[in-house]
């Protein structure tokens, strides 16, 4: 049984932002070479979340309005309130950002199998950036054989 972690980082651009890791992920897989197992793929940001769903552009675009339409910026948040009261705190007013998050998830697990992402054809694997663009760092973590 193999254990490995591999941390890459990513430039994003924009909030919400999609950007799709997929082909990333399966480079650390081959790399590693497990060939049974499974990887999990973890953000290590709480304004930037992992999930799988399909890269149809159109639908992107959906979910990115349906993300500000439940959670808009605007709103009167408590944690913009105290990051703006006080500048030394290394806080950023992006409640809405945190709290997108949370509805989304920080993971996802994907099986291995023979050496490749044991995907469905329409799947994906997305870094969802929730926030502005920023450095962000993704862990493949793999477990297996
Ligand atoms: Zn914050």
């Amino acid at each position: 049984m193999k254990f490995l972690s591999e941390t890459f980082a990513i430039r994003t651009e924009r909030g919400p932002q999609f950007i799709d890791i997929t082909e990333r992920v399966l480079e650390t897989v081959r790399a590693s070479g497990v060939k049974n197992g499974f990887a999990v793929v973890f953000s290590k940001h709480t304004t930037a979340a992992i999930r799988i769903n399909e890269a149809e552009p159109h639908l992107i675009s959906d979910m990115e309005k349906l993300l500000a339409s439940v959670v808009p910026s605007g709103e009167d948040y408590a944690h913009n309130r105290y990051a703006h009261a006080d500048s030394t705190n290394g806080e950023r007013p992006n409640a809405h950002s945190h709290i997108q998050h949370l509805f989304l998830g920080a993971s996802e697990s994907v099986p291995i199998v023979a050496g490749q992402l044991e995907t469905g054809q329409w799947q994906r694997i997305f870094l969802i950036e929730l926030d502005h663009g920023r450095d962000r760092e993704v862990v493949v973590h793999l477990i297996g054989e």
